[in-house]
């Protein structure tokens, strides 16, 4: 059985006590509902670090929309059986209290790349990421830390944030992980009816498709336009966005000499889906 620990102070004193020992620390911060692309993360943690640390909280600091955390996934039993496969060192899986006790103030607020996209979408969800993510790395002591490229905005917001608060920390970004139709692996994608389901590996179709155009030379625009086309009429709701950026900054781009990244959001079924790919 991998321990979980509920507290800081337990947290703490384990770290405290691998870094006597000159061991390093990775550690991978998750919201639970595990699946193959977090235990990915854990993988390489535990390729690169003597030691590993899966923290899962449901973070509500960056939840813009009640009713989604509401209906957020939890399924801790499951989630410690996956990260013993790993195998992780410890689960750091606090209350809510023990994260944001009484009296509790402070917020890491960031502008630039946390602006566009899914900071316009989800008003105060970056700074609640950036908030929890400063605060998880000064509870844990990491040397390193993983993200998915799954989250690449998220990825860019926390590159910056390390270097502008000069944590000690390394950040190791890692390849999406698909279901074998191209789906982006999500806690969310339960949520999905079969149908719903049925539909969802479209947009990582039109992305990708949108891409293959814009490197063979057509429109940035017509090639967006198309893909939107091809979501709505498989059946989406809503495409929220569909945005060719630049890879680190977010902003628009049209210099491909710059490395640049498409970017989607969209609704199929109730659920709100998101996915990037290289350009
Ligand atoms: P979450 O639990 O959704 O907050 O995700 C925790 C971490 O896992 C984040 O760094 C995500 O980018 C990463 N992640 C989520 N899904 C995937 C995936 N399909 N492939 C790779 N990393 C992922």
């Amino acid at each position: 059985m991998i321990p979980i620990l509920r507290t800081v102070a337990d947290l703490r004193a384990l770290a405290r006590g691998w870094k006597a020992k000159g061991e390093t620390l990775g550690v991978v911060p998750t919201m639970g509902a595990l699946h193959d692309g977090h235990l990915s993360l854990a993988r390489r943690a535990r390729a690169e670090c003597d030691r590993v640390i899966t923290t899962i909280f449901v973070n509500p600091k960056q939840f813009n929309n009640p009713e989604d955390l509401k209906k957020y996934p939890r399924s801790e039993e499951a989630d410690a059986a996956l990260l013993a496969t790993v195998p992780v060192d410890a689960i750091f899986a606090p209350p809510v209290e023990e994260v944001y006790p009484d009296g509790f103030i402070t917020t890491v607020s960031m502008t630039g790349v946390a602006q566009p996209l899914e900071g316009h979408m989800r008003p105060g969800h970056f700074d609640g990421v950036a908030t929890v993510v400063t605060k998880l790395f000064g509870m844990s002591l990491a040397d390193r830390g993983y993200f998915g490229h799954k989250d690449w905005q998220q990825l860019q917001v926390v590159l910056r944030l390390v270097r502008d608060l000069n944590l000690p920390v390394e950040v190791v970004g890692c390849e999406t992980i698909r279901e074998a139709d191209g789906l982006a692996m999500s806690s969310r994608n339960i949520r999905l009816t079969a149908e719903g389901r049925a539909k969802a590996p479209v947009l990582y179709a039109a992305i990708t498709r949108a891409a293959d155009d814009i490197r063979a030379g057509h429109a940035d625009r017509m090639a967006i336009r198309e893909a939107a086309e091809t979501m709505r009429e498989a059946g989406f709701e809503r495409v929220e966005y569909i945005e060719l950026r630049d890879a680190e900054t977010l902003m628009p781009s049209d210099d491909p000499r710059r490395p640049r990244r498409m970017l989607a959001a969209a609704w199929v079924d109730g659920v709100r889906l998101i996915d990037n790919i290289p350009v």
